[in-house]
């Protein structure tokens, strides 16, 4: 049997009347801003939960533009996740600002226990990085950014509908970053991003930052960027956006199903589910004993798992610059060497998920 990780053929396999929306787009030619990108935003911040959301051209630029309003300039310091996807550390280093990694835990999000001793006067902001769908400890994350008046942009890119206490990632902070591109849970045809805030003046000031700071065609309040959310995909979007909750809670069914099945088998170990965490399983990812090999295995089964991520961001070349040391985050190397994905997402088969569980075993068994 073969197990696929990338599930995007079958994403849009059935999308007609997608196809229909489309073509009455393209006749209207409003191919930059314009409606279709306006309701998309509208139904987004419904979604999620804030007053507006502005639809930008990555999940990048998510991160960067907020970082831009909250003032960041050359130098400054912010205080992110180790373990993170190379973009959160792109954001904050386009800027000129130097990233300040906080070690996690087995959440695989920062430990929050960590970030006070990491502030220093420099330290501008907190970007947290709601990582493979769970989420960062906002309550305490909070706490420490109202003592120290610092401000934070969440990056909730892989997190879409993951919460705690049923209040929704994007929404525990001024500004809540997603990302849209084809691997992530809610995807458009091409990159594309979107910011959450419930602050007007940082909604205004966002719109501005993304389109040339252009208040109209003649008149330019500040400097910005390109930064727009194409509006085709913008229809995209909107033809997606009713099956988001549906889609969290299919990943949920199958992640609870593989904690079901996998955690009877010694070899491998669930990472801790908390009560009132709502994680949304953008990656599905157990710790395993002998994991080269078990990846080595999978993948021979046909079985296409993946380690996210083999290389941390600190031990990568680009990040030399900041002279970390091997051993400076001793949960984000554990990590790296000990965790596995499987594919958990709304269109896999129980058949496959039995499949994947029926060669963990196997491969315990033979060894
Ligand atoms: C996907 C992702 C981003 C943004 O990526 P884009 O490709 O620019 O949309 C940022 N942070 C994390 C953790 C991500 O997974």
């Amino acid at each position: 049997m073969k197990v696929r990780y990338s599930y995007l053929s079958q994403q849009f396999s059935n999308c007609d009347d997608l196809w229909k929306n489309l073509k009455n787009f393209v006749k209207t030619g409003d191919f930059t801003l314009g409606k279709e990108l306006t309701k998309f935003e509208k139904k987004f911040a419904k979604l999620i939960g804030t007053k507006y959301a502005v639809g930008v051209n990555s999940g990048t630029d998510a991160i960067k533009l907020s970082l831009k309003v909250i003032g960041i300039k050359p130098g400054d310091e912010i205080i992110t996740a180790a373990n993170t996807f190379v973009a959160t550390v792109g954001a904050i280093c386009e800027l000129g600002a130097k990233p300040i990694f906080v070690d996690c835990d087995d959440s695989f999000c920062m430990d929050t226990s960590l970030i006070e001793k990491k502030i220093t006067k420099k330290t501008k902001a907190i970007v947290p990085v709601h990582f493979t769908g769970y989420m960062t400890n906002m309550v305490k994350l909070n706490k420490i950014s109202k003592k120290y008046r610092i401000p934070v942009v969440e990056d909730a890119c892989q997190s879409i509908l993951a919460s705690i206490n049923k209040k929704n990632s994007g929404t525990w902070s001024d500004f809540g970053a997603f990302s849209l591109h084809p691997l992530k849970n809610i995807n458009v045809w091409s990159d594309g991003g979107i910011i959450v805030t419930s602050n007007k003046k940082h909604y205004e000031h966002l719109k501005l930052l993304r389109n040339h700071g252009l208040v109209d065609r003649d008149n330019v309040k500040i400097s910005g960027y390109n930064s727009r959310l194409d509006t085709l995909q913008a229809v995209v979007g909107n033809w997606l956006i009713p099956s988001a909750k549906s889609i969290a809670n299919k990943r949920i069914k199958n992640a609870n199903y593989f904690d079901k099945k996998l955690k009877d088998i010694k070899e491998i170990s669930i990472p801790p589910r908390l009560k009132n965490y709502k994680i949304v399983y953008h990656l599905y990812i157990v710790f395993a004993e002998n994991r080269d090999k078990l990846l080595k295995y999978c993948l021979k089964k046909g079985i296409e798992a993946k380690i996210h991520y083999p290389i941390p961001m600190y031990r990568q070349p680009a990040m030399k610059f900041l002279n970390h040391k091997i051993g400076n985050f001793p949960v984000t190397d554990r990590h790296a060497k000990s965790i596995i994905s499987f594919p958990c997402d709304q269109h896999l088969s129980k058949k496959q998920m039995d499949y994947i569980v029926k060669c963990v075993k196997e491969f315990y068994k033979k060894k």
